[in-house]
């Protein structure tokens, strides 16, 4: 069992460098709705983009344990840990799936810093949670694919060169199950905007840099499927059960955060925050393991982005009037852990998820 206390240096090493950017660095990013340049270069130098990224290609080689740590201690210290899950997640896809050529092709690239695989293209406006649902298509055509459909909520898509995109390769009609026939592909984003894919900016409620995308007959490269063609749920499912386990490493860093802003009435905040770390850990492990762990990374990702949401609104009560004010990073934090109620999953479908899961009851929807 990995307990709070172990990985000291990594998370001295990150708190260190989460010192250079203090709140007022967020909180100006947060007014200007700006991407944090400066704090993706610090991370990128410290090696930490290429977190998961194997040794011999240049990255880290850390475990999720040790990636999720970084998370944590970067909302635990104020800031937002948003470019840095959708590049350590994103990567996931591509770690475990893609060809030998793609890995040699982009992740040294991307572990330098040279490239940012930062966006990921999944959700659409009639195909949100239930993602097999998706209209998107990739249909072939000689030697590229050509694709397509409508996006929405896609995040960074200015900040990041590459993309990963889940497409509907084989009709819906043709196949035996809803989850067969949808292809994963790495999307250039510096070929793809302007030549069929137009970008609208979404603003909402924090600082997200998201986006409704549109695809009309944009060209893929064939050697850009990931893995194999008609496959792709399945891939994207992998890196959904990391993604949740890594924000609910963020939540657990905000719950921290609230809770030491406002210790004298965070108590019972705290202790929620703490159990479900225990989960996020549990979680981390068995998914360093390669063993099933879909229960415990929603369990996680349900319980900690609770605890955070508690210890928000624990916190901005204890201000008063002060928590609402934009000079005390309450209110600007607050709106930020909101999202963690609502994606990249909500709530009720992981309750969702557990009663038909874990304790075997019958589907709900
Ligand atoms: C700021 C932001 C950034 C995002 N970034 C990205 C990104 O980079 N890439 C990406 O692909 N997506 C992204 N998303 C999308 C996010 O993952 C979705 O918003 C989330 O999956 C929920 O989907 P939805 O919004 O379509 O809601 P819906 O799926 O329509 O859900 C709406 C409500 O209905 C409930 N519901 C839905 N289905 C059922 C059911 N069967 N039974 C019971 N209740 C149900 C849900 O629990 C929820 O409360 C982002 C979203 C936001 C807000």
């Amino acid at each position: 069992m990995v307990h709070t206390e172990a990985h000291g240096d990594l998370r001295l090493a990150v708190r260190e460098l989460c010192r250079r950017f203090p709140a007022s660095y967020w909180r100006e990013l947060d007014q200007q709705r700006a991407y944090p340049e400066a704090f993706v270069q610090a991370m990128t130098e410290a090696g930490y983009l290429g977190a998961l990224i194997p040794k011999e290609y240049g990255g880290l080689g850390m475990s999720l344990v040790e990636a999720s740590i970084i998370l944590e201690e970067i909302n635990g210290s104020g800031g937002v840990a948003g470019p840095y899950h959708a590049q350590v997640y994103t990567m996931g896809t591509l770690l475990r799936h893609g060809s030998e050529a793609q890995k040699q092709a982009y992740l040294p690239k991307i572990a330098r810093g040279e490239l940012r695989l930062q966006a990921f293209g999944v959700t659409e406006p009639e195909a949100g949670t239930d993602t097999t649902s998706i209209t998107t298509t990739a249909v072939r055509e000689g030697n590229r694919y050509i694709v397509n459909g409508r996006k929405i909520f896609i995040s960074r898509v200015q900040h990041s060169d590459l993309m990963i995109l889940l497409a509907r390769t084989t009709p819906l009609e043709q196949v035996k199950k809803k989850s067969q026939g949808l292809s994963v592909f790495l999307v250039d984003l510096r070929e793809a905007v302007g030549n069929g894919l137009t970008v609208k900016p979404i603003r909402v409620i924090m600082n997200n840099n998201t986006n409704e995308l549109h695809f009309n007959q944009v060209a893929v490269p064939v050697e850009n499927l990931i893995g194999a063609e008609g496959e792709g749920f399945r891939y994207i499912l992998d890196g959904m059960n990391a993604e949740r386990i890594l924000i609910a490493a963020e939540c657990i860093g905000d719950g921290r955060w609230f809770i030491e802003r406002a210790t004298q009435r965070g108590k019972q905040a705290h202790i929620h925050v703490e159990a479900a770390n225990l989960m996020r850990l549990r979680a981390a492990e068995r998914f360093d393991r390669g063993e099933p762990g879909g229960a415990e990374a929603n369990m996680a990702k349900l319980l900690a982005a609770d605890a955070s949401w508690e210890a928000a609104n624990v916190a901005i009560q204890t201000y008063g009037g002060y928590g609402l004010a934009a000079d005390y990073d309450i209110e600007r934090k607050f709106r930020e852990t909101r999202l963690y109620q609502v994606a990249p999953i909500s709530t009720n479908l992981i309750l969702s998820y557990v009663a038909e899961h874990v304790l075997g009851l019958p589907r709900s929807f």
